[in-house]
């Protein structure tokens, strides 16, 4: 269906919503409302046990606080240290249910995904968006790319710029290294790992003087990428970066 799908264009697609079942991202179960449209993508059960992220939360990280919180508090890590990027924002939790759905947009076949993440991101992050110039994916290294035959943050990038109407610029970054899976070593041997693993592309100066711009990525996790790209991004002349991704790691 899918490769049928790509081939008939936007009314054969809107035809098809109508008349195949879809399955839950999550779990597999056929879903009615479709992907494309206002359906959620996700069977009643699986959406709750998602783990949306809500206010309150940290105004830098987005980590989720507990309690009631004011507007404008910082959680304890980004009080001791803000990360060059102003501001992150998550969908959901990384948690057993997102986990598997991340995995199979990214490796498996769920590519018909996208355009309901790329809505939901654009939720999540609508007050950052508002102010946006650019939105970036964050690069994958060349042999990953061409092992994997799509960068999934671009996927997302693009979905998010026709939600929100802003333009995207996915090879302003490049990435020279491919560097050891999130999650693998602790936060300091990877933010060591990460040193120099990217760089803009000639020329990417002119694109973001005076510019803010949106990284997206599928995962927050130490951040140590995204702090890296955001970093050479203001070095670039960014005036601001802010970041979008799917997933957050809630760290308690
Ligand atoms: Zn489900
Ligand atoms: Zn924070």
């Amino acid at each position: 269906v899918r490769g049928l799908s790509g081939g008939v264009g936007w009314a054969g697609r809107c035809l098809l919503d109508l008349l195949l079942p879809h399955r839950c991202l999550a779990c597999g179960e056929i879903v009615g409302g479709g992907l494309g449209g206002g359906g959620t993508g996700l069977c009643p059960a699986c959406w709750a046990k998602m783990g949306f992220l809500t206010r309150p939360w940290c105004a830098c990280c987005g980590f989720p606080f507990s309690t009631a919180t004011p507007e404008g508090t910082l959680c304890l890590r980004c009080a001791e240290r803000r990360p060059p990027y102003r501001s992150a924002r998550s969908v959901f939790r990384y948690n057993e249910e997102s986990k598997g759905m991340i995995l199979r947009f990214k490796h498996g076949d769920r590519t018909d995904a996208a355009p309901v993440f790329g809505r939901w991101m654009a939720r999540a992050g609508a007050e950052i968006l508002a102010e946006a110039d650019l939105i970036l994916p964050v690069p994958l290294h060349r042999w990953r790319l061409a092992r994997r035959r799509y960068n999934q943050a671009a996927l997302l990038a693009w979905e998010i710029g026709k939600v929100s109407h802003r333009r995207v610029a996915p090879d302003l970054l490049r990435r020279h290294r491919a560097t050891a899976p999130q999650g693998s070593p602790g936060t300091g041997s990877r933010a060591r790992n990460v040193k120099g693993a990217f760089t803009l592309k000639a020329g990417a100066e002119e694109m973001l003087f005076g510019r803010q711009v949106v990284l997206v990525d599928d995962v927050l996790a130490s951040g140590s990428t995204l702090a890296e790209c955001s970093r050479l991004l203001r070095e670039g002349g960014a005036t601001a970066v802010d970041v979008l991704t799917l997933a957050m790691v809630v760290r308690d």
